[in-house]
């Protein structure tokens, strides 16, 4: 059995021929050695180049409009076209976020001069953005961030440090939610700021040494930082509003429950099947097929305009669940010691286990607002 090829099933003969294509292409471009599958590679594998080349097929920013530089498709393209790219493991990390959440909010709320300036570099993966919620202490109560945006003269002063900001350090702009007034209500007096990473004075962006094996994690320090006022996205004060419908594209896609195709893929592939593995994959590639209709069901709502935030939250913990039990369940099993490569790949996603269910928001918030949501609230 072959999970990519289940787990990838589109629903139409068209889809069917997209989804062929990019998985021809990138099933080419590894044996010609352009990579090496990894596991979790849309999170740190960070390749402008390859990145690019994928652009130039127009796979990113397939459902900007091309007024924008974009492909005009469905959002039910795009959703085939990242299964494919999730599932051959390749280096998407430098367009993934950008492409995922930056380039929708940026078309739903920027200015005709912001969407002009940024969306046809996202759809050529020309540029890169990190994403700036997080800070010390404000990670699953983030109504509580404290960096400031203090309105000035044609701008904003900006001071405060955000954290877990991941390839912040390699980015070029970062969406930061700060603080534009100090009200009550701390959902209210938050904003939404774009930053230059790479040429504003007293932004300071470096990696965050970690045991997860890779230097993708990082952290933003802003002391006086000026922003100019045109790089405000939406309404001064609807942060926490539009940060939380950009959560929705974060958290409701594949990538929550298909980080670790590379390792099941050569699992399958590199270890003789005995009677427990079989059915433990015949096990776990029916969950993924469970979780491919969560994730489509938020695509189908994000297609349709409709709010998919709840849906979202739900989709991705039962995505990182499964991403968890996936890995150990696997390791239960065993790879043999002198596949270097298999092991690698195993060792990577038990280290990155623990913060599946916390990066894009922690298992208790998601349930939190699952169960909100439930009791009508
Ligand atoms: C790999 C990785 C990548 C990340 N990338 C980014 C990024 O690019 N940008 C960004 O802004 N952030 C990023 N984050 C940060 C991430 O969003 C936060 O780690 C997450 O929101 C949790 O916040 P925290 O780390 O402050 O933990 P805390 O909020 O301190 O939570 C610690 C634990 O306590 C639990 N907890 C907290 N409050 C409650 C409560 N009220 N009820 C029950 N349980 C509770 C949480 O569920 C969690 O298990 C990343 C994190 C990781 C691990």
């Amino acid at each position: 059995m072959n999970p990519q090829t289940v787990a990838s099933a589109p629903t139409t003969e068209e889809l069917q021929e997209l989804a062929l294509e990019v998985r021809t292409y990138l099933a080419k471009r590894r044996e010609e050695g352009a990579f090496t599958p990894q596991a979790d590679a849309w999170t740190h594998e960070w390749n402008p180049e390859f990145s690019r080349e994928l652009a130039a097929k127009g796979w990113v920013g397939m459902t900007i409009p091309p007024e924008y530089g974009g492909h005009g498709r469905s959002h039910a393209e795009r959703f085939v076209v990242a299964e494919e790219m999730l599932a051959s493991g390749a280096p998407v990390a430098f367009h993934w976020v950008t492409e995922r959440q930056i380039g929708p909010q940026l078309l739903k709320l920027g200015t005709p001069e912001q969407r002009e300036k940024y969306i046809p570099g996202i759809v050529r993966a020309e540029i890169a953005f990190a994403l700036g919620m997080s800070e010390p202490g404000s990670g699953s109560d983030l109504a509580s961030v404290r960096t400031k945006a203090e309105p000035v003269e044609g701008g904003f002063i900006v001071n405060g440090q955000k954290i877990w900001t991941s390839s912040s350090h390699r980015a070029d702009y970062v969406l930061a939610l700060v603080r534009t007034s100090q009200e009550e209500n701390h959902h209210a007096g938050l904003s939404q700021l774009i930053i230059d990473l790479k040429n504003t004075e007293g932004v300071v962006a470096r990696p965050i040494p970690a045991s997860i094996g890779d230097d993708h994690l990082a952290e933003v320090f802003f002391e006086d930082a000026f922003v100019p006022e045109e790089n405000l996205v939406g309404v001064l004060g609807a942060g926490w509003q539009q940060v939380t419908a950009e959560l929705g594209y974060e958290r409701g896609g594949s990538d929550r429950f298909m980080s670790n195709m590379a390792l099941l893929e050569a699992f399958v592939g590199r270890t003789e099947p005995r009677p427990a593995s079989t059915e433990k994959v015949g096990e776990l590639v029916a969950r993924m097929l469970g979780l491919r209709t969560l994730a489509a069901g938020v695509m189908e709502s994000a297609g349709a305009g409709r709010d998919f935030a709840i849906d979202a939250a739900l989709a991705k913990d039962a995505g990182n669940v499964f991403e968890q039990e996936m890995t150990y369940e696997l390791r239960g099993l065993g790879v043999p010691d002198e596949d270097e490569y298999l092991v690698g790949l195993l060792e990577h996603a038990m280290l990155y286990a623990p913060t599946i269910s916390l990066r894009g928001g922690s298992a208790e918030v998601l349930r939190g607002i699952t169960a909100k949501n439930l009791v009508g609230r």
